[in-house]
C-alpha cells in the first residue's frame, strides 16, 4: 500500500492506493484564490493531517506527490499556477513523516497511469497531456516516460502558439496554455454567460452542456478547440504517436470537445504526414490518474 498524493493547481486529493492502482480512500480540499497567500501552510497541514490519517489504518510503504511544476528530487523547482519556486516539500514533510517521500512533474505520473491501467494502455508510443489549470505533457516511449533525468522537460503548455500573445505566468507571452487550458476556456464561459465566479465544476459542466448550441458559447468551443487542435498538430508532426491520452478537467468535457478537436486536427491542414484517423481518447482515470501514477514512478 502506498499513498498518491496530487498536488493540483486548485485541489489537493490525498488517497491509499493498493499495488493494483486501486484507491482504496480518498480525500480532497479545493486550493481557492485567497489560499495561495500561505500556500505551502495549506498544502502541508492537508498532506500532513490526512497522511497521519491514513497512516493508523493501513501498512503503508511510500508516498508520492504530483506536482504541477518542475522538479527535482526534493524541491519544487518551480510550479507556476500554485506560485511556487524553489520548494522543498520533501524536507519540510520529512519532519513529520517518517517514511520515503517521492515527487514528480503530475503529467508524467498521470501518463504512466494512463499508459498502465488507462486510456493509452494498448500503445507502445503515445503522448499524453493533461488539461486543467494549465497545460502539462508526458511522452511514453516503449511503454516507458522519456524522463530526461536533470529538469523534467516536455512543458508542452509553455510551447509559444501566437506571436506576442497573451503573457502567462511563466513569464513568456503566447504559451499554448494560455489558449488552451480548461482555466482559460472555463473562464470564457463564465464571462459569456455572466456566470458566478465561484460556479462549482459540475454546475459549470451543466450550463455548458445546456448552452452549447447558443452562438456565443458555440464561438468559444469553436476558437478553444481549434487552439487546442494547433498544439496537439504541432506535438503530432514532432513525435508521431501511435495515440493521445488527454486527463484533467478536460475529461468531463470530452464529449462536447473531442470530436471537434479531432475533426480540425485531421481537416485542417495541421498535420505533416497526413492521417486516415487519429486516435485521441480521454483519460479512463479521470482526475485520479496522477494520484495513481506517482505509486508507478
Ligand atoms: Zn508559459
Amino acid at each position: 500500500m502506498k499513498i498518491g498524493i496530487d498536488l493540483g493547481g486548485s485541489h489537493i486529493s490525498v488517497g491509499a492506493i493498493d499495488e493494483n492502482g486501486k484507491i482504496l480512500t480518498q480525500e480532497d480540499i479545493q486550493i481557492l484564490e485567497e489560499d495561495k497567500r500561505n500556500i505551502k501552510d495549506i498544502i502541508e497541514n492537508y498532506i500532513l493531517t490526512s497522511v497521519k490519517k491514513i497512516i493508523e489504518f493501513h501498512k503503508v510503504e511510500s508516498i508520492g506527490i504530483a506536482i504541477p511544476g518542475t522538479v527535482n528530487e526534493r524541491k519544487i523547482i518551480k510550479a507556476v499556477n500554485l506560485g511556487l519556486e524553489n520548494y522543498d516539500i520533501v524536507g519540510r514533510l520529512s519532519k513529520e513523516i517518517n517514511l520515503p517521500i517521492k515527487i514528480k512533474n503530475d503529467a508524467k505520473c498521470a501518463a504512466i497511469a494512463e499508459s498502465t491501467y488507462g486510456a493509452i494502455k494498448e500503445y507502445e508510443n503515445s503522448l499524453f497531456l493533461t488539461l486543467g489549470t494549465g497545460i502539462g505533457g508526458a511522452v511514453v516511449f516503449n511503454h516507458k516516460l522519456l524522463d530526461p533525468k536533470k529538469v523534467p522537460g516536455f512543458e508542452f503548455g509553455h510551447m509559444i502558439i501566437t506571436k506576442n500573445g497573451r503573457l502567462c505566468n511563466c513569464g513568456k507571452r503566447g504559451c499554448f496554455e494560455r489558449y488552451g487550458s480548461m482555466k482559460v476556456f472555463k473562464q470564457e464561459v463564465i464571462n459569456e454567460l455572466n456566470l458566478d465566479e465561484k460556479i462549482s465544476g459540475e454546475e459549470l459542466l451543466k450550463k455548458v452542456e445546456k448552452e452549447q448550441q447558443d452562438p456565443a458559447v458555440e464561438n468559444i468551443i469553436d476558437e478553444f478547440t481549434e487552439n487546442l487542435s494547433i498544439g496537439i498538430s504541432n506535438l503530432i508532426n514532432i513525435f508521431e504517436p501511435e495515440a493521445i491520452g488527454i486527463g484533467g478537467s478536460f475529461t468531463y468535457y470530452a464529449d462536447i470537445l473531442l470530436p471537434k478537436i479531432k475533426s480540425k486536427i485531421l481537416d485542417g491542414n495541421l498535420l505533416f504526414n497526413k492521417r486516415e484517423d487519429i486516435i485521441i481518447n480521454a483519460a479512463t482515470l479521470g482526475n485520479n490518474a496522477g494520484m495513481i501514477g506517482t505509486t508507478l514512478v
